[in-house]
Parts: C-alpha cells; sequence; structure tokens
C-alpha cells in the first residue's frame, strides 16, 4: 500500500512518521520549496523568528504533548507564561478576567457589575442557548468584559463580525470563567486562568520549525518539494496525482492541503460542493519581525484588542521564549496582522506595513528611535479559519464528498477546523489509528 501524502505541514509530516513507523510506503508532494507549511521558521542577522505567527507548545492531550517532547529532546526550553493584554496604555494580565483589579475603576466596576448580571441570567435559564459567537460572549463574560476586550479583540484577530461568526467551536474550548476567580482577580489577588497553557516549551534553536524537522527527520528522505499538486484522478484501485510535468501514482490519498486547493483538482466535482468550497472562510497572516538592540520586556505576548494602537492583534517576544533566538543584547517582537485579500491591508506594500508595526511599537513603548537593527515580513495565505454562521452546513457537504471520494483529510485547512499543532498532530494520530 503506497500511500501519498498531500502537503509537508506538521499534519502531513505527522501522518508521513506514523506510516513509516508501521512500514508503510509513504510519500509526501509539498508545494513549497521545503516543507513546514505554517510551522517554518528563519534565521537573520542573528534572529529566529516563526513566520506563520508566533509557535508555542502545549496540549491538554498528553500522549500529544509527550509526542512533542519526546521528539524535541534536549532541545527545549521551558517557559512560564507571561501574557498581557495592551487596553486603554496598560499591560492588563492575561487572561483578561484575570487582570481585572489593573483597569481603570469606572471598567473594573463595569465588567464586575455586568458579569455577575450574566451569571445571575445563567442561573435563572434566561438565556437561550446563543445565537452566535458574539451572544456565547456576552452571556459567557457579562457585556463589560465583552465590551471592553472580546468582541474588539475577536472582531480584530477574525476580521469577521462576531455577531456573524457561529457559538458552536467554543463550547468545551472556553468555559464561564470561575466566579470566585473573577472576584479575586477584582480585588488584586493573583489568579491564573487557561492553566494547560501557563507553563509551554519552545526549541532552544531553530525556531519551531525544528519541531517540523524533528518529526520529518525519519522521511525526510520521502519529501517530494516543488510539488503543487494541481490534478488528482482515480483509475480503478490507483490515484494518479499529478503537479502539471510529474505523475506520481498512489494507493490510498491523504490530503492536508486546503479544501480551497483540494477541490479544483479533481474532475466533475458537483456544483454544491465547490459552492459550499467557496462559502467557506478563512483568513491570512503577515508577520513582521522586528529585532531590536536592548531589552525587550520580560513578557510572552500580547494581545492588542483596538484598532488605534496599531493593526496588529497580538505581539510576541521570541527572545523570551529561548535566549538563542537573538544575538546578545538584542531582543525580538513578531508581529501577527489578519488580513483579507481585497481589504485595506492587503493593498499596504510590505514596507509600510513593517513601518507601520514599528511606529505602533514605539507608541506602545515598547521600540526607540534608532533600536531596531532587523526587520522582516511573512505572508501566509491560509492562516485562520472563520467559523461564520453557515460553516457547519458548508463543511459537512464538502467533508461528505471527499469521503465518498476516498480521499482522507487530515490537517488545520483540510479539516477546516480551528486546530493547533496539537490537535493536527492528534487528527493524524486517530486518522492512522482508524486505518489500522
Ligand atoms: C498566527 C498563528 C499562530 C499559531 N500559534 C500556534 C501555537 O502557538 N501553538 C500551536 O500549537 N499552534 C499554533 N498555530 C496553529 C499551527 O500553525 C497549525 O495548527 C499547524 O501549523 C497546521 O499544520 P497543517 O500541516 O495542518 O497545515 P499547513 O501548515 O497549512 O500545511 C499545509 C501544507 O500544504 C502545502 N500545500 C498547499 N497546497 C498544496 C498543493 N496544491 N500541493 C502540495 N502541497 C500544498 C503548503 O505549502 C503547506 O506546507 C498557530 C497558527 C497561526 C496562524
Amino acid at each position: 500500500m503506497k500511500t501519498a501524502i498531500l502537503g509537508g505541514g506538521l499534519s502531513g509530516l505527522t501522518l508521513a512518521r506514523l506510516l513509516a513507523a508501521r512500514n508503510e510506503e509513504v510519500i509526501v508532494l509539498e508545494a513549497g520549496a521545503r516543507p513546514g507549511g505554517l510551522c517554518q521558521s528563519v534565521e537573520k542577522d542573528g534572529f529566529t523568528f516563526d513566520t506563520g505567527g508566533s509557535h508555542i507548545i502545549f496540549s491538554r492531550d498528553q500522549e500529544v504533548l509527550s509526542f512533542m517532547h519526546d521528539v524535541l529532546a534536549c532541545n527545549r526550553n521551558v517557559c512560564t507564561r507571561n501574557t498581557k493584554i495592551f487596553y486603554k496604555g496598560l499591560f492588563i494580565k492575561y487572561p483578561f478576567e484575570n487582570g481585572l483589579s489593573a483597569l481603570p475603576k469606572e471598567d473594573l466596576f463595569f465588567c464586575i457589575n455586568e458579569f455577575v448580571k450574566a451569571l445571575v441570567a445563567a442561573e435563572k435559564g434566561e438565556f437561550e442557548s446563543p445565537a452566535n459567537f458574539k451572544d456565547w460572549i456576552y452571556q459567557t463574560f457579562g457585556k463589560g468584559i465583552a465590551d471592553c476586550y472580546m468582541v474588539p479583540y475577536n472582531e480584530k484577530i477574525w476580521n469577521y463580525k462576531t455577531d456573524m461568526m457561529s457559538a458552536h467551536w467554543m463550547e468545551g474550548r472556553v468555559p464561564r470563567p470561575p466566579v470566585e476567580d473573577v472576584i479575586r482577580s477584582a480585588i488584586g489577588i493573583e489568579t491564573e486562568g487557561y492553566t494547560h497553557q501557563s507553563v509551554f516549551s519552545y526549541p532552544l534553536e531553530g525556531g519551531i520549525e525544528f519541531l517540523l524537522k524533528a518529526i520529518g527527520e525519519p522521511v525526510k528522505e520521502r519529501i517530494i518539494a516543488d510539488f503543487r499538486v494541481t490534478a488528482l484522478r482515480r483509475e480503478g484501485e490507483r490515484w494518479i496525482i499529478g503537479d502539471g510535468n510529474r505523475t506520481i501514482l498512489a494507493d490510498r490519498v491523504i490530503s492536508t492541503i486546503p479544501l480551497q486547493y483540494l477541490i479544483p483538482t479533481l474532475i466533475n466535482v458537483p456544483r454544491e460542493v465547490k459552492q459550499a468550497v467557496d462559502d467557506l472562510k478563512y483568513n491570512s497572516l503577515i508577520s513582521v519581525s522586528i529585532g531590536i538592540k536592548g531589552d525587550v520586556p520580560p513578557i510572552s505576548w500580547m494581545y492588542i484588542p483596538d484598532e488605534k494602537t496599531g493593526l496588529e492583534n497580538r505581539i510576541s517576544f521570541p527572545s523570551n521564549f529561548s535566549s538563542l533566538a537573538a544575538p546578545e543584547g538584542c531582543g525580538s517582537i513578531l508581529a501577527e496582522i489578519t488580513y483579507n485579500e481585497g481589504d485595506a491591508i492587503s493593498t499596504m506594500s510590505d514596507q509600510d506595513v513593517i513601518d507601520h508595526v514599528i511606529c505602533s511599537l514605539s507608541g506602545m513603548g515598547l521600540v526607540s528611535q534608532g533600536s531596531v537593527i532587523s526587520t522582516g515580513l511573512f505572508r501566509h495565505k491560509f492562516a485562520y479559519v472563520v467559523y461564520d454562521l453557515h460553516y457547519l452546513k458548508n463543511i459537512a457537504i464538502v467533508r461528505e464528498y471527499c469521503e465518498k471520494s476516498g480521499i482522507g483529510l487530515v490537517g488545520r485547512f483540510s479539516r477546516f477546523e480551528y486546530l493547533n499543532m496539537d490537535g493536527c498532530i492528534r487528527n493524524a494520530i486517530d486518522f492512522i489509528r482508524g486505518i489500522e
């Protein structure tokens, strides 16, 4: 049984590794010059940056966490999260509901009062099941935390109105914060939220791409780079896969490439399926890397909910993840901006985006005149799956079609799900177990 895996990002390489471990014949077809997808890193001017936004290693899933830690072996730095939200010029502890005491008094009252009101309404059973993501935010956090942080931040990162987004993906992902924690945080007693992420790992050397390379090591000879799959068809029991020049034959196909690329490779796709794929929403990403002479604050990463401060929704400080990510005496910052083809950000030149970010960081007091010694900019077309209100209907149509066609779907843009690295690895493990 020869398996062809379309796409050589984290999902593709994990699948290949797992299949090779079962002595199966496998080949990975990757469009890019090298594998990695969203998990690529670059070294520039002595700095190491992740091109697909800042990546940290964490998981609630112990099997997957051990898998990641094992492949990293000694090349693993363990960090304690110190994350902030930039709000009205203040550095508020993250999650927002755990940093309330630092808010201006009026905002603190607004957040607590509305949180209690939402809690009482929930206890009395006054809420109907949330019709959209905005409803879910209001019901879970109350209008105060919603209006100050959750709604503006989410609308910035998703580049989409929260009342036009589905709430289905929140179930199990973000619980209502315990009332005791919210009260503690409001009166200034330290509390931690999202504790599964409060300690995380990062490769000492090589950025997040090291994780990819380590996973792909046993199958590195099985990767064909610069192979953009453009045609996929079945002839009898075999699949014929082409990139316009070359043809590969396989008995099994597992796709980890975006559905928007997979479906056009197939012939005779029903109109309804094509339409469903066209209607799936996603965001693109610009990552801007900044290397500075001097220190950065001891912050892991920081969310920037408002538009006035800058276009970036999050900045991280990779030099705090590993001392080897920046030259001695230097610090690094990575800014993430979401955009969509055709919007105002997409028309900005690279230099304009970089200048904008430096100006915004300087406004936050994070860089000073003349301290910037390195800059870079990276784009990823497929970065975030956006769960709009029609998502569940559309994805069901596409998945059913792929299943009937015998194409396995694994990974973030192939499942078209908001999967982090751990979710992709879990997806790959389960898929391989399913074909045992
Ligand atoms: C800003 C940001 C921050 C993140 N931070 C974290 C984090 O801190 N922790 C975490 O766990 N996760 C994080 N993630 C999620 C993580 O990046 C993804 O879960 C993971 O990288 C997805 O891997 P994948 O292989 O499924 O997809 P991709 O990385 O998208 O890989 C798909 C591959 O398919 C290739 N391809 C596309 N079309 C074709 C074609 N026609 N033929 C052949 N190949 C093709 C692409 O070149 C690519 O290499 C983050 C994501 C983003 C956007």
